[in-house]
């Protein structure tokens, strides 16, 4: 049979006739593509577990393309936690803001984690299919997507031993025929599957269980009940609908920022491919944003405890500041010792380059 590969349109929240156009022209480039089906869903992160867009996600076992107004890691992850899983494609599209020295600086990072510490996702295995995340909000042209899409379709449906058989020019009895009646096959549809959902824009967290250590310093600090552990003891996110709408305190206070909020403003919180404590962060905080050593400045678990107290109280209940689910290991960094590591790091890296 031959092979199949399904295209996920995530529309946008916003009615923005730009995004829609964009989301249209990508759609309209790939009907009648040799081996592609297309299906349109409301904003992934906003699709309920049990409602239809999530049913027909789940109901796709084969190779999946998905693009969506969303960091590839924040889509893959949501995706994730609807158990909608396969491996990593690797696309050559960058996401937003993305550039080509990133993907060394992603690649070392990636290493660095992999000496670091186990993760939850290294304990689980998944399935052989892949699945592909795009960034819309990267490219203005609908030919980009359309171009890679179609690169991945060709990657995914060339089975590499038959190639070697055609060019040795010993194709088999079997696989003429296959050859055949792909070259024959009914027309593709002309149409892409609509998939409609009721339902309003949602606020939770979404965990990237890749950086996951499984500490659970997240279910210590969140007060209202979102975190909860599975049957083996692993964190997850129970309860989402009780995140508070707009507050993404708890990201700031996993210690692998492992912690997604694929809407929020700040591109590390919405699951940018950049990975706190690199250099490439600390490089931003140093020349673009306030000296968290500064007086005055509020530290990342104040910032937290700050954010957390507004939602306490938004919620007619008492603040509780610092004094209640803090990490011990963030006494130190508000006596200063960890920001000022952080620093002597940075001033270590920059010394090995060479500028
Ligand atoms: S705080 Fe972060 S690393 Fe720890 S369990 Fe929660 S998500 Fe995982
Ligand atoms: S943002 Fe606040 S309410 Fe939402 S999960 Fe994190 S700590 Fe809990």
């Amino acid at each position: 049979m031959p092979h199949r590969l399904t295209v996920v349109i995530s529309q946008s929240r916003s009615q923005n006739p730009k995004k829609r156009q964009l989301e249209e022209q990508v759609v309209a480039g790939l009907l009648g593509e040799r081996g592609i089906d297309v299906t349109v869903v409301p904003h992934l992160y906003d699709l309920k577990p049990d409602g239809s867009g999530m049913l027909c996600l789940s109901g796709i076992s084969g190779d999946l393309v998905v693009c969506s107004w969303l960091y590839p890691r924040a889509a893959r992850w949501i995706l994730d936690r609807n158990q909608i899983r396969g491996q990593e494609g690797k696309t050559l599209l960058k996401s937003l803001g993305e550039t080509d020295d990133d993907d060394e600086a992603d690649e070392e990072a990636i290493d660095d984690l992999a000496e670091d510490k186990p993760r939850v996702a290294d304990q689980r295995e998944l399935p052989a299919r892949r699945i592909y995340c795009l960034d819309l909000r990267a490219y203005d042209d609908a030919s980009a997507f359309r171009e890679e899409i179609v690169r991945i379709a060709t990657e995914l449906a060339t089975p590499t031993i038959e190639l070697n058989g055609w060019i040795n020019g010993n194709p088999k009895p079997e696989q003429m025929e296959r050859y055949l009646a792909a070259e024959t096959a009914a027309p593709e549809p002309r149409q892409a599957t609509v998939i409609e959902e009721e339902g309003g824009r949602r606020w939770y967290p979404v965990i990237d269980l890749s950086r996951c250590t499984n500490c659970l310093e997240c279910i210590d600090f969140c007060l209202f009940g979102v975190y909860g552990i599975d049957a083996r003891e692993t964190i997850l996110v129970e309860q989402p609908d009780n995140c508070r709408q707009g507050c993404p305190a708890c990201s700031r206070v996993c210690p692998e920022n492992a912690i997604i909020f694929p809407q929020h403003k700040t591109p590390t919180i919405a699951g940018s491919a950049d990975v706190a404590g690199t250099l490439k962060i600390d490089l931003s905080q140093l020349f673009g944003a306030p000296d968290p050593g500064a007086p005055g400045a509020e530290k990342a678990m104040e910032v937290a405890a700050r954010e957390r107290d507004e939602q306490l109280l938004l919620a007619g209940r008492d603040a509780v500041g610092m004094q209640v689910g803090m990490p011990k290991r963030h006494e130190s960094e508000l006596s200063g010792s960890v920001a000022k590591d952080q620093l002597d790091e940075l001033i270590d890296s920059l010394d090995e380059l060479d500028f």
